[in-house]
């Protein structure tokens, strides 16, 4: 049996580069929800750079089985956050992966039907950076399960919002929905003087959902905060629930 099938909610997390925020972004979208009381899966498709579980402390963590099949390593006691990412099987952090398409889609596939999430609200699925392989093997894997659809994420500046331009084309050619757009490191609000640098520039993401007709869900700033959280496996949303980053991020929360 394929376990997508008792999954409520999918979302695909896109950004045309890498290191514009969206391992952040799954995340920091699964610890809303999570917030606001939903059960939730992240699914870490990143093959070659898999963040997710340095993210939540769980790098010394292993896979089990059961009879459903793979169970997913869960952030809390009550097993409301499970993750599945292939750090979990790598030997140690410094491992990498090195496989050609045909092993990194089978991997997908099978992280996309074995893994026995147990009735969960949304799965956020963290992808690598681009339009590759890996991108169009969970494509067509959730093809009949409905998903709600991607969330782009970009930084700011031009050269970035060009390359989430190609993600936009993507999801329109293999007909995956939408969500919206996500502005991420949009501005640093200094905390001793409260002054707003836009170091990254600023809005290019938000004039870009208006271009293209995608709805906009939000900015959010460059936060040391949310930095230091994400090195230490620290939930920000309750240890900094007043920073701007959460904030901005349950401002994003509220609008799934
Ligand atoms: P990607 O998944 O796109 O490669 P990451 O989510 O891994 O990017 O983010 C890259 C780095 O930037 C991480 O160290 C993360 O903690 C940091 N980061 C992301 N967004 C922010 C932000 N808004 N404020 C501060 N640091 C951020």
């Amino acid at each position: 049996m394929n376990h997508l099938s008792s999954v409520k909610h999918v979302i695909v997390i896109l950004s045309g580069k890498g290191g514009v925020g969206k391992s952040t972004m799954a995340v920091q979208i699964a610890l809303g929800l999570h917030a606001a009381g939903k059960k939730i899966g992240i699914l870490d498709v990143d093959l070659c750079g898999p963040s997710i579980p340095k993210m939540f402390n769980l790098e010394s963590r292993d896979i089990h089985q059961c009879n459903e099949g793979w169970l997913p390593v869960y952030v809390d006691k009550d097993q409301r956050i499970g993750v599945m990412s292939i750090g979990f099987l790598l030997g140690s952090a410094d491992d990498a992966v090195v496989w050609r398409g045909p092993k990194k889609n089978a991997m997908i596939k099978q992280f996309l039907s074995d893994v026995y999430w147990q009735d969960v609200d949304y799965l956020i699925i963290d992808t690598p950076p681009g339009t590759s392989d890996e991108h169009i093997t969970v494509m067509e894997s959730l093809r009949g399960y409905n998903p709600d659809g991607a969330i782009l994420v970009t930084t700011p500046q031009a050269v970035a919002v060009g390359d989430v331009r190609r993600e936009l084309t993507f999801c329109r050619k293999t007909g995956i929905p939408v969500v919206g757009l996500v502005e991420n490191m949009s501005g640093y609000v200094c905390p001793h003087c409260a002054e707003c640098t836009n170091i990254f520039s600023k809005g290019g993401g938000q004039a870009l959902a208006e271009q293209t007709d995608i709805s906009f869900l939000g900015s959010i700033p460059i936060d040391s905060n949310l930095t230091l959280s994400l090195d230490t496996g620290v939930n920000i949303l309750e240890a900094n629930p007043r920073s701007p980053a959460v904030r901005a991020i349950n401002h994003i929360v509220k609008k799934l």
